[in-house]
């Protein structure tokens, strides 16, 4: 038998793209922003996480120019070894400094992150008790640890209760949830999380990927949010959506981080996160900190755009951030409806089975504080004329 057959016989990709309806690993030919080149055709960016439109942003850019003319383009090794630097340290206390935590640990992804800090976490005797809306990287950091993962209803804190019930009191626990949920872009009920682990001894992880510079005052995130900073344990991010680069974090007291630092085997037996990317983190924090209306840009957009979706008659879930699902509830459909969209001018992303599940398939829509009103009202029309031609309005 070869272990390949099941390569030769995967043909369900080439199948959709003989269908004209492959609508993945599409070509960007120009930076992420509110307008994209796509072979050779700009179109309106709708699904981008570049929240703060802050990748293209001079000082950004500047910051990790001025990165490689000091330390070159890679750090060619782990932190644990030869590839720690000034400038990693210098970020990670900046980060705890923002989000008002004892320590920070920084990975060289988002997914990495998750990886090392839960699998680290989670050990033979405890539990990780996930939201079953949580991000894929959150899931297979729990399937690497020896400890045992059970999931709750999305946001079902009965639910939570129930699974929390189930866990024998001498296991450590662990809660790990969204801030706002990638898909979905509803947000977490925090304080409700936290009342549960407070009855049941767990602590709370919040993975706050979409949330860091879009919720909260001072664009810290979903505990700032609810005025709940005290009370969640770890908050891990990412650098790929607001902060512009590539990489993640968690921050939580020194002890835990510590731990995270010396046994997240994502950390130890990889290499660290290159100069330009520490760099552009770094002045985004401070654009996030010195320029509070670029948060209050984008919720401008945002309630422009759900009102406008629900005046046409979409259907966006329960979202109230950023993430605006365009629920269509089939595969076919929401393939065409992307197709229709992308000959109308706008990009957004076909969202199908695994990312969501079978029947709630979507067309996940995201906005920048960047984008201008023409550009929001484009995005309108677009959606109009593509979901009255296929029947969705
Ligand atoms: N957590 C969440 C909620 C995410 O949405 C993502 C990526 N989309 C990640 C973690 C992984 O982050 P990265 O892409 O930066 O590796």
């Amino acid at each position: 038998m070869d272990i390949f057959n099941k390569c030769y016989k995967f043909t369900e990709a080439d199948e959709i793209k003989a269908a004209g309806q492959y609508f993945w690993f599409r070509e960007v030919e120009s930076a992420q922003d509110t307008e994209v080149v796509v072979k050779g055709r700009r179109l309106i960016m709708a699904g981008s996480n570049n929240y703060l439109g802050l990748t293209n942003h001079p000082k950004v850019k500047e910051a990790a120019i001025r990165a490689v003319e000091k330390y070159g383009t890679g750090c060619a090794g782990s932190r644990f070894l030869n590839g720690n630097m000034d400038i990693h340290e210098d970020l990670e206390r900046k980060l705890a400094d923002f989000f008002r935590k004892e320590a920070a640990v920084v990975f060289a992804t988002g997914y990495q992150t998750n990886l090392g800090a839960i699998s680290a976490l989670v050990g033979r005797n405890d539990e990780v008790i996930l939201d079953k809306y949580d991000h894929a990287s959150i899931i297979d950091g729990s399937r690497l640890s020896f400890g045992k993962a059970k999931k709750f209803r999305h946001n079902d804190m009965k639910d939570l209760d129930r699974v929390l019930g189930s866990v024998p009191g001498e296991r450590g626990k662990l809660i790990i949830v969204d801030g706002i949920f990638s898909m979905e872009g509803d947000i977490t009920p925090l304080p409700e999380v936290v009342a549960l682990a407070r009855k049941y001894g767990a602590r709370v992880m919040v993975d706050d990927a979409h949330s860091i510079g879009v919720l909260g005052e001072g664009g810290r995130g979903t505990a700032e949010h609810f005025h709940m900073e005290d009370d969640v344990d770890v908050i891990m991010g990412t650098y790929s959506k607001s902060l512009a680069a590539i990489g993640g974090f968690i921050v939580a007291s020194r002890d835990v981080v510590n731990y995270v630092r010396h046994l997240a085997r994502s950390l130890i037996f990889s290499a660290s996160l290159s100069p330009p990317l520490v760099a552009a983190v770094s002045a985004a924090l401070d654009i996030i900190q010195n320029e509070p209306e670029r948060r209050e840009r984008l919720w401008h957009n945002t309630h422009k755009m759900l009102e406008g979706f629900k005046e046409l008659g979409f259907d966006t879930g329960s979202s109230n951030t950023p993430i605006i699902p365009i629920i269509i509830g089939d595969q076919i459909k929401t393939l065409k409806m992307c197709g229709l969209l992308q000959e109308y001018g706008v990009f957004v992303n076909a969202t199908v089975s695994p990312a969501v599940p079978k029947g709630r398939e979507l067309l996940r829509t995201s906005y920048m504080a960047t984008h201008t009103e023409e550009q929001l009202d484009r995005i309108l029309d677009a959606f109009k004329r593509a979901g009255r031609h296929l029947g969705v309005i």
